[in-house]
């Protein structure tokens, strides 16, 4: 007894206290920052077209935040430069609340600011906390996905992110559950299985997208293998971006769409 009241001592507290503003290492790559006047942009760069450069865009729901437009080659022909070839038309800031419940918010523009995203970005409907701001069990269907997405949500549940606090649960049966998670861009294999899941949770139910996968079929998007007409048949009520998704942006992204 006194054992273990000791390493309690000296452990301490290993959960994260204040997770919305929980703090995140220099080197993560979250929302984008666009400067206009770019005088070199090769949208080759990008594996999943999430770069656009006439206009400028990047949208998230495509981007693996894997960096390659934020290097300045010394050939000028790959990445992007400003105008006046100094620095990066496109840097990554470590802003990780990057869920939407629209789609269309996740493209970032030059004009776009991370502080304006945060508030915006998530639409609360009074409904949705009234039914699921105090206990929200989720089904997690891994359709396709690499295990990179995964992975990060299994360490949603850990110690230190400790996502149960808030009453948000995976759970094993889609029976228990008030909505599903999916992961990966949805082959045809899956396709039957993730359908049948959606089925089985009782109404009303929430549908949430997580990873570039999820979203746009990522780095996946132009394979034959897939079968996404799941998205075309019921709604989606949240987005959340990254590739894999970080257990911050998942809580963060859920608790602004459950909590008031
Ligand atoms: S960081 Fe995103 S937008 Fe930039 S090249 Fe990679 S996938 Fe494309
Ligand atoms: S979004 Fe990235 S990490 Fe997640 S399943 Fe797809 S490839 Fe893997």
């Amino acid at each position: 007894m006194f054992d273990t009241l000791k390493s309690r001592i000296f452990q301490g507290n290993q959960f994260i206290k204040d997770i919305k503003n929980a703090p995140m290492r220099d080197q993560f790559r979250g929302f984008p920052i666009l400067k206009e006047g770019v005088e070199v942009c090769d949208e080759s760069v990008c594996p999943t077209g999430a770069l656009k450069t006439n206009p400028l865009t990047i949208d998230m729901g495509k981007c693996t935040f894997c960096g390659a437009c934020q290097k300045i080659s010394p050939l000028q022909g790959r990445g992007c430069h400003e105008v006046t070839g100094e620095g990066s038309a496109v840097t990554f800031t470590n802003g990780y609340k990057l869920a939407s419940t629209d789609r269309d918010k996740l493209i970032v523009t030059p004009q776009s600011n991370y502080e304006d995203y945060v508030k915006s970005a998530v639409e609360v409907k009074k409904e949705i906390v009234k039914m699921f701001g105090h206990s929200l069990k989720l089904r997690q269907v891994s359709a396709a996905g690499c295990n990179g997405c995964e992975m990060e949500l299994n360490a949603c549940s850990n110690v230190n992110f400790d996502m149960g606090r808030f009453g948000i649960d995976f759970v094993a049966s889609p029976r228990h559950a008030d909505g599903i998670v999916i992961t990966g861009p949805i082959s045809k294999h899956m396709a039957y299985a993730l359908e049948d899941c959606y089925k089985s949770v009782p109404n009303p139910k929430l549908v949430i997208l997580c990873g570039a996968c999820a979203i746009s079929g990522g780095v996946f998007q132009n394979s034959t293998e897939l079968n996404r007409e799941f998205l075309d048949k019921y709604p989606i009520d949240l987005y959340i971006p990254g590739c894999p998704v970080h257990p911050l942006t998942f809580i963060n992204g859920v608790l602004s769409y459950i909590s008031k």
